[in-house]
């Protein structure tokens, strides 16, 4: 609100500008911390030297693209010219490292290197390559990625584009997302709720809110006459996306244009028949809360303004995907048991040793996150949406109404009204995961039965007992509504449902939300991070190409989406059912990690052999989920 040096607005005087009131109080929230994490990294933390390898194999995919985007307009020159004038100039201009012998030691490996790969057969020239960054100095490497980072996006294209194709020109190493060719087709966009980067959206409808005045005469433009909202109501088919949690929230600028975020409601539904194969269609869209701010749009609105609508509902899908399912929701969840789990359980614990092959990594990376990504003038500070500060409060108040007994995936499926396969038939993300729950289920459970042969043994774990009161206490890991009671653990049963949610949400969530990062949302002309024009235009009597290509990113915005997220999502450290050979030193673990081994591969079959007849939805494939949250 701006402050007036007069104000007429009142019936009584007022004297005093409120200006110098509101420099002596301004807000604060950084001062009383929310989030549970770890005060300094301790050095077992620290990413494992594996991890590293397949961190620079994505970042030398992105490395190579990014040159060849930026500098390879230059006739016909090839991948290998281009990178080698590169690093030559990076080492001219001092770029890669101030000392001499370093420099041209690297010199000599890193164009084999970025052409060959980083990789196990070239296990010699990693090492020499890993030894050599330690033996610059770390300040040294620091300041390096900075000034080769400058110099990789020297010449880069800019401004808002002209045409959708535009984009294109960003990936000349990289493939097309392959929904792209759906983008603009009606299924592919209700496609997205159900097998995209953030499926945990809808909820079934009971009644509309009334704040989303759809009518008749709306559905049955799409769904035709011979339906109506009441029937699809009544049996269970309407289905809505609802970000009503990103309203009010504060539009970023950084780091040099005006970004929007929206909070849309989305309105799906199932046709009538009893065809297995029914997919969710999209019937209504309106771009914000108020419905007298905000028209419904439908696919009869016009070309442009059902597009227009359609990646507002991406983008604002992107940043609750960010915030609340992937980096609150999962990250951050899972970082609160890892540090318990150090804390009040021994390493020789039981319970101790099936978790922690499950937080490898994990701590670290949200470290790098809160140090990096997330903090000002990071990722998230350039590309989402809404200002830093309040991207980041969103991950907080995603977790801190992520409770932990309302997590178990059948309980929240049946919450948000999805878990009804007649109703909703086709959820790829809903059938994958209840498989790998299961499976994790039954595999916790023959585990536990190990060591726990009743409830009086689970009560009588003083170590199991001290850990679970500190996940959900105040000054411990603040996991909202842990525990049957008081924060205790009385039953065996519970105790299985609590460990298989902490290591399905470790495994299986975390790699439904990051690995779409990849292929889905590091593509700006499908899935853009912010909008760039306010949801008003739709108020225009016409929207036309011009207003919907202002929605999405410049291309230099676009190029920096691509790179950050290409890489979280292409780096797969670590199996899920792989543990360290010899982990489990009881020798009757064994035949029971063989059991949730060769189930686990069952349900590649099943996966591979559902994706014959739907859509592929890949996610979820066991060979595909890591064992913990590390990237
Ligand atoms: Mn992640």
């Amino acid at each position: 609100m701006k402050a007036e040096s007069r104000d007429n607005s009142t019936s009584f005087p007022i004297k005093n500008s409120l200006e110098a009131a509101r420099q002596e109080y301004q807000y604060n929230y950084t001062l009383i911390p929310s989030v549970a994490m770890v005060e300094t990294l301790p050095e077992k933390e620290k990413f494992p030297r594996e991890w590293y390898y397949l961190l620079a194999q994505s970042l030398k995919v992105i490395f190579i693209n990014t040159i060849i985007t930026n500098r390879g307009n230059r006739g016909s020159l090839s991948v290998g010219d281009d990178v080698r004038d590169f690093i030559l100039e990076a080492v001219v201009k001092g770029a890669i490292p101030t000392q001499f012998s370093v420099a041209s030691r690297l010199l000599q490996i890193i164009p084999q290197m970025l052409l060959v790969g980083f990789s196990k057969d070239f296990r010699e020239l990693d090492d020499l390559f890993f030894s050599l960054l330690r033996e610059s100095g770390v300040t040294v490497l620091r300041d390096s990625v900075e000034r080769i980072k400058q110099l990789m996006y020297e010449g880069q294209p800019t401004g808002q584009v002209q045409n959708l194709r535009d984009y294109e020109k960003l990936l000349p190493q990289i493939a097309l997302p392959a929904l792209i060719h759906t983008l603009n087709q009606d299924d592919g966009f209700a496609w997205m709720q159900v097998a995209g980067y953030n499926p945990v959206m809808i909820e079934r409808v009971n009644s509309l809110p009334n704040n989303f005045p759809v009518t008749d005469e709306h559905y049955q433009g799409v769904m035709g006459n011979d339906d109506c909202l009441a029937d699809t109501i009544a049996q269970g088919r309407l289905y809505i996306a609802d970000y009503r949690i990103l309203d009010g929230g504060v539009n970023g600028t950084f780091p040099r244009y005006q970004k929007y975020l929206y909070a849309p409601l989305a309105l799906f539904a199932v046709p009538q028949g009893n065809d297995p194969h029914r997919t969710l269609r999209a019937i209504a869209i309106q771009c914000g809360q108020n419905p007298g701010e905000n028209p419904i749009v439908t696919p009869n609105s016009g070309k442009y303004a059902w597009m227009f609508a359609k990646t507002v509902v991406h983008i604002a899908d992107a940043n609750y995907h960010e915030a609340v399912s992937h980096l609150g929701r999962t990250h951050l969840f899972v970082g609160s048991f890892a540090i318990a789990t150090h804390r009040q359980l021994p390493p020789s614990h039981p319970l101790s040793v099936l978790l922690l092959p499950h937080f490898v990594g994990t701590l670290a990376i949200n470290d790098a996150a809160q140090r990096q990504l997330i903090a000002p003038g990071g990722s998230v500070d350039i590309l989402l949406s809404a200002s830093i500060d309040n991207s980041r409060v969103f991950a907080v108040k995603g977790l801190q109404s992520y409770g932990f007994n309302s997590a178990m995936l059948r309980k929240q499926l049946k919450l948000q009204g999805v878990d009804d396969v007649n109703a909703l038939p086709v959820y790829p993300y809903r059938d994958d995961a209840l498989l790998i729950w299961d499976a994790i289920h039954a595999w916790v459970s023959d585990y536990i039965g190990l060591y726990y042969q009743t409830d009086m043994d689970v009560q009588q774990d003083i170590y199991l007992q001290r850990w679970s009161q500190e996940v959900g206490a105040f000054d411990g890991g603040r996991i909202s509504d842990f525990g049957q009671e008081n924060g205790h653990i009385n039953t065996k049963l519970y105790l299985i449902d609590a460990i298989t949610l902490i290591i399905f949400t470790a495994s299986a969530q975390h790699a439904a939300v990051n690995s779409p990062q990849q292929d889905l949302m590091s593509y700006a002309g499908m899935v853009p991070l912010a909008g760039y024009a306010p949801a008003s235009v739709l108020l225009k009597s016409e929207v036309t190409e011009a207003d919907y290509l202002q929605l999405l990113p410049p291309l230099e915005q676009a190029q920096k989406q691509l790179n950050i997220l290409y890489l979280l999502g292409s780096v797969y450290y670590s199996k899920l059912g792989n543990y360290p050979p010899r982990h489990f030193t009881d020798t009757k673990v064994e035949p029971l990690l063989q059991k949730f081994r060769k189930q686990l591969q069952k349900i590649e079959d099943i996966i591979n052999q559902r994706n014959l007849n739907r859509q592929p939805y890949t996610y979820l494939l066991p060979s595909r989920i890591p064992q913990s949250i590390n990237i």
